[in-house]
Protein backbone atom coordinates (compact mmCIF):
# COMPACT_ATOMS: atom_id res chain seq x y z
CA UNK A 1 0.00 0.00 0.00
CA UNK A 2 2.78 2.67 1.08
CA UNK A 3 5.85 2.86 -1.24
CA UNK A 4 8.07 3.94 1.53
CA UNK A 5 9.58 6.14 -0.39
CA UNK A 6 9.15 9.02 1.12
CA UNK A 7 6.62 11.49 3.44
CA UNK A 8 5.54 13.76 0.66
CA UNK A 9 2.41 15.46 0.88
CA UNK A 10 1.20 13.11 -2.36
CA UNK A 11 1.76 9.95 -0.17
CA UNK A 12 -0.29 11.31 2.95
CA UNK A 13 -3.16 12.15 0.89
CA UNK A 14 -3.25 9.01 -0.98
CA UNK A 15 -3.57 7.03 2.18
CA UNK A 16 -5.92 9.48 3.66
CA UNK A 17 -8.20 9.10 1.02
CA UNK A 18 -8.19 5.45 1.63
CA UNK A 19 -8.82 5.51 4.99
CA UNK A 20 -12.22 7.97 3.71
CA UNK A 21 -13.27 5.59 1.60
CA UNK A 22 -13.48 2.67 4.41
CA UNK A 23 -15.06 5.82 6.87
CA UNK A 24 -17.50 6.45 3.76
CA UNK A 25 -18.49 2.08 3.57
CA UNK A 26 -18.59 2.31 7.59
CA UNK A 27 -20.71 4.99 7.34
CA UNK A 28 -23.46 3.24 4.78
CA UNK A 29 -23.32 0.79 6.94
CA UNK A 30 -24.42 2.87 9.86
CA UNK A 31 -21.07 1.88 11.95
CA UNK A 32 -20.52 5.49 13.13
CA UNK A 33 -17.73 4.20 15.25
CA UNK A 34 -16.07 2.31 12.86
CA UNK A 35 -16.08 5.21 10.38
CA UNK A 36 -15.27 7.90 12.99
CA UNK A 37 -11.98 5.99 13.56
CA UNK A 38 -10.95 6.17 10.18
CA UNK A 39 -11.63 9.35 9.39
CA UNK A 40 -10.00 10.63 12.33
CA UNK A 41 -6.97 7.87 11.36
CA UNK A 42 -7.55 10.27 7.89
CA UNK A 43 -7.46 13.69 9.59
CA UNK A 44 -3.96 12.29 11.08
CA UNK A 45 -2.20 10.95 7.37
CA UNK A 46 -3.42 14.12 6.12
CA UNK A 47 -4.97 17.19 7.69
CA UNK A 48 -6.10 19.53 5.23
CA UNK A 49 -8.75 16.97 3.56
CA UNK A 50 -12.54 18.56 4.10
CA UNK A 51 -13.88 15.02 3.59
CA UNK A 52 -12.56 13.42 6.76
CA UNK A 53 -13.97 16.43 8.74
CA UNK A 54 -17.46 16.11 7.04
CA UNK A 55 -17.46 11.89 7.97
CA UNK A 56 -16.45 12.61 11.34
CA UNK A 57 -19.14 15.61 11.73
CA UNK A 58 -22.00 13.09 10.42
CA UNK A 59 -20.51 10.69 13.30
CA UNK A 60 -20.10 12.58 15.85
CA UNK A 61 -23.30 14.41 15.54
CA UNK A 62 -25.52 11.01 15.51
CA UNK A 63 -23.64 9.58 18.26
CA UNK A 64 -24.33 12.35 20.57
CA UNK A 65 -28.12 11.80 19.42
CA UNK A 66 -27.81 8.15 19.80
CA UNK A 67 -28.05 8.58 24.36
CA UNK A 68 -31.05 10.61 25.68
CA UNK A 69 -30.64 12.81 28.36
CA UNK A 70 -32.84 13.76 31.27
CA UNK A 71 -35.28 10.54 30.60
CA UNK A 72 -36.42 11.13 26.76
CA UNK A 73 -34.96 14.09 25.33
CA UNK A 74 -31.96 14.74 22.62
CA UNK A 75 -29.23 15.56 24.14
CA UNK A 76 -28.71 18.99 22.11
CA UNK A 77 -25.70 20.13 23.92
CA UNK A 78 -23.53 16.88 22.87
CA UNK A 79 -25.22 17.62 19.18
CA UNK A 80 -23.67 20.94 18.99
CA UNK A 81 -20.58 18.97 20.79
CA UNK A 82 -20.74 21.48 23.77
CA UNK A 83 -20.84 20.90 27.62
CA UNK A 84 -23.92 20.74 29.57
CA UNK A 85 -23.58 23.25 31.68
CA UNK A 86 -22.97 25.61 28.39
CA UNK A 87 -24.39 29.29 29.07
CA UNK A 88 -22.16 30.69 26.55
CA UNK A 89 -23.79 32.08 23.31
CA UNK A 90 -21.22 32.82 21.34
CA UNK A 91 -19.69 29.00 21.57
CA UNK A 92 -23.05 27.70 21.11
CA UNK A 93 -23.28 29.97 17.81
CA UNK A 94 -19.74 29.19 16.32
CA UNK A 95 -20.63 25.22 16.97
CA UNK A 96 -23.56 25.44 15.08
CA UNK A 97 -21.65 27.27 12.12
CA UNK A 98 -18.75 25.08 12.33
CA UNK A 99 -21.16 22.17 12.22
CA UNK A 100 -23.42 23.32 9.58
CA UNK A 101 -21.33 24.40 7.45
CA UNK A 102 -19.40 20.65 7.27
CA UNK A 103 -22.85 19.03 7.44
CA UNK A 104 -24.98 21.22 4.86
CA UNK A 105 -26.00 18.70 2.35
CA UNK A 106 -25.32 21.07 -0.28
CA UNK A 107 -21.30 20.46 0.39
CA UNK A 108 -21.33 17.08 2.63
CA UNK A 109 -21.65 14.54 -0.11
CA UNK A 110 -21.69 11.55 2.73
CA UNK A 111 -24.40 9.46 3.34
CA UNK A 112 -26.89 10.52 6.69
CA UNK A 113 -25.34 14.18 6.22
CA UNK A 114 -28.82 15.44 6.23
CA UNK A 115 -29.77 13.65 8.68
CA UNK A 116 -26.97 15.39 11.21
CA UNK A 117 -27.55 18.93 9.48
CA UNK A 118 -31.04 18.27 10.29
CA UNK A 119 -30.49 17.53 14.36
CA UNK A 120 -27.88 20.44 14.31
CA UNK A 121 -30.10 22.79 13.30
CA UNK A 122 -32.50 21.71 15.80
CA UNK A 123 -30.53 21.84 18.50
CA UNK A 124 -29.23 25.38 17.81
CA UNK A 125 -33.36 26.42 17.88
CA UNK A 126 -33.54 25.15 21.06
CA UNK A 127 -29.96 26.22 22.76
CA UNK A 128 -30.02 29.62 21.01
CA UNK A 129 -34.09 30.57 22.11
CA UNK A 130 -34.33 32.12 24.99
CA UNK A 131 -37.25 30.58 26.39
CA UNK A 132 -37.06 27.17 24.89
CA UNK A 133 -33.16 26.95 26.79
CA UNK A 134 -34.17 27.06 30.32
CA UNK A 135 -37.18 24.97 29.72
CA UNK A 136 -35.16 22.47 28.11
CA UNK A 137 -32.62 22.56 30.82
CA UNK A 138 -34.99 21.84 33.60
CA UNK A 139 -36.54 19.23 31.62
CA UNK A 140 -33.30 17.31 31.27
CA UNK A 141 -32.42 18.42 35.17
CA UNK A 142 -34.59 15.69 36.26
CA UNK A 143 -32.72 14.08 39.03
CA UNK A 144 -33.10 10.26 38.69
CA UNK A 145 -35.33 8.58 40.58
CA UNK A 146 -33.95 6.73 43.53
CA UNK A 147 -32.97 3.20 43.58
CA UNK A 148 -33.57 1.99 46.71
CA UNK A 149 -36.34 2.96 49.09
CA UNK A 150 -36.64 2.65 52.84
CA UNK A 151 -39.17 1.28 54.66
CA UNK A 152 -40.50 -0.14 58.68
CA UNK A 153 -41.79 -3.32 59.55
CA UNK A 154 -45.07 -1.76 61.27
CA UNK A 155 -44.73 -4.55 63.75
CA UNK A 156 -41.58 -4.69 65.06
CA UNK A 157 -40.50 -1.61 63.66
CA UNK A 158 -37.04 -2.39 62.20
CA UNK A 159 -35.64 -0.68 58.71
CA UNK A 160 -35.12 -2.07 55.60
CA UNK A 161 -34.14 -0.58 52.78
CA UNK A 162 -35.20 -2.15 49.34
CA UNK A 163 -34.64 -2.04 45.70
CA UNK A 164 -37.00 0.50 43.97
CA UNK A 165 -39.06 -2.01 42.42
CA UNK A 166 -40.34 -3.59 45.74
CA UNK A 167 -42.30 -0.52 46.67
CA UNK A 168 -45.63 -1.23 47.54
CA UNK A 169 -44.83 -5.20 47.02
CA UNK A 170 -45.94 -7.26 49.97
CA UNK A 171 -42.14 -7.60 51.99
CA UNK A 172 -41.36 -10.35 54.57
CA UNK A 173 -40.01 -8.47 57.81
CA UNK A 174 -36.52 -10.59 57.95
CA UNK A 175 -36.93 -10.04 62.22
CA UNK A 176 -40.24 -11.16 63.31
CA UNK A 177 -41.02 -12.86 60.08
CA UNK A 178 -44.85 -11.11 59.52
CA UNK A 179 -45.96 -9.93 56.01
CA UNK A 180 -46.39 -6.13 55.45
CA UNK A 181 -46.72 -3.31 52.82
CA UNK A 182 -43.62 -2.00 51.84
CA UNK A 183 -44.38 1.06 52.25
CA UNK A 184 -41.23 4.44 51.86
CA UNK A 185 -40.74 6.05 54.38
CA UNK A 186 -39.37 10.20 54.22
CA UNK A 187 -36.18 9.55 56.42
CA UNK A 188 -34.02 7.94 58.70
CA UNK A 189 -33.86 8.65 62.29
CA UNK A 190 -30.97 10.39 63.26
CA UNK A 191 -28.05 8.75 64.21
CA UNK A 192 -26.60 8.94 67.81
CA UNK A 193 -23.16 9.10 68.00
CA UNK A 194 -21.53 6.22 69.51
CA UNK A 195 -23.88 4.05 70.97
CA UNK A 196 -25.48 2.78 68.08
CA UNK A 197 -24.74 0.32 65.04
CA UNK A 198 -25.77 1.16 61.70
CA UNK A 199 -26.31 -1.94 59.65
CA UNK A 200 -27.01 -1.29 55.89
CA UNK A 201 -28.55 -4.41 54.61
CA UNK A 202 -29.91 -4.77 51.42
CA UNK A 203 -33.69 -5.93 51.75
CA UNK A 204 -33.01 -8.66 53.93
CA UNK A 205 -31.41 -8.11 57.21
CA UNK A 206 -32.29 -5.73 60.46
CA UNK A 207 -30.94 -1.70 59.73
CA UNK A 208 -29.86 -1.34 63.03
CA UNK A 209 -32.80 0.82 63.91
CA UNK A 210 -36.17 0.74 65.04
CA UNK A 211 -39.35 3.08 65.19
CA UNK A 212 -42.21 3.46 67.55
CA UNK A 213 -42.78 5.05 70.41
CA UNK A 214 -40.89 4.28 73.64
CA UNK A 215 -42.27 3.52 77.17
CA UNK A 216 -39.78 4.56 79.41
CA UNK A 217 -40.89 1.88 82.17
CA UNK A 218 -41.70 -1.06 79.35
CA UNK A 219 -39.81 -3.50 77.85
CA UNK A 220 -39.51 -1.60 74.36
CA UNK A 221 -41.27 0.55 71.88
CA UNK A 222 -44.98 0.62 71.92
CA UNK A 223 -46.02 -0.69 68.32
CA UNK A 224 -49.83 0.16 68.26
CA UNK A 225 -50.03 4.12 68.03
CA UNK A 226 -48.26 4.46 64.23
CA UNK A 227 -44.28 5.05 63.16
CA UNK A 228 -43.00 7.69 65.91
CA UNK A 229 -39.58 7.55 66.14
CA UNK A 230 -37.48 6.29 68.92
CA UNK A 231 -34.27 5.91 67.54
CA UNK A 232 -31.11 4.06 66.92
CA UNK A 233 -30.89 0.83 67.73
CA UNK A 234 -27.70 -1.05 68.03
CA UNK A 235 -28.25 -4.58 67.47
CA UNK A 236 -26.25 -7.06 69.10
CA UNK A 237 -26.86 -10.77 69.20
CA UNK A 238 -30.64 -10.15 67.97
CA UNK A 239 -31.42 -7.99 70.90
CA UNK A 240 -31.96 -3.65 70.02
CA UNK A 241 -30.52 -1.64 72.42
CA UNK A 242 -32.42 1.63 71.74
CA UNK A 243 -30.04 4.85 72.02
CA UNK A 244 -32.19 8.06 71.72
CA UNK A 245 -31.03 9.09 75.00
CA UNK A 246 -27.44 8.44 76.09
CA UNK A 247 -26.66 6.57 79.01
CA UNK A 248 -30.21 5.01 78.89
CA UNK A 249 -30.02 2.50 76.95
CA UNK A 250 -33.06 -0.29 76.56
CA UNK A 251 -34.02 -3.21 75.48
CA UNK A 252 -36.54 -3.65 72.60
CA UNK A 253 -36.81 -7.39 71.98
ZN1 LIG B 1 -41.03 -7.08 61.84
Amino acid sequence: MNSGTGTDSGSGRAEAERLIAIGEKLLQSRDLNGSRDFAILAQEAEPLLEASDQILAIADVLLAAETPVGGDHLDWYGILQLDRTCEDQDLIRKNYRRLGLLLHPDKNPFTLADHAFKLVSDAWAVLSDPAQKPAYDRAIAVPAQPATFWTACPYCYFLYEYPAACQGCCLRCQNCERSFHGLSIPSLPPLVPGQEAYYCNWGCLPMGFVFGKLDPNGPGPMVENGPDVVGPVAVENGVGVASRKPGRPRQVL
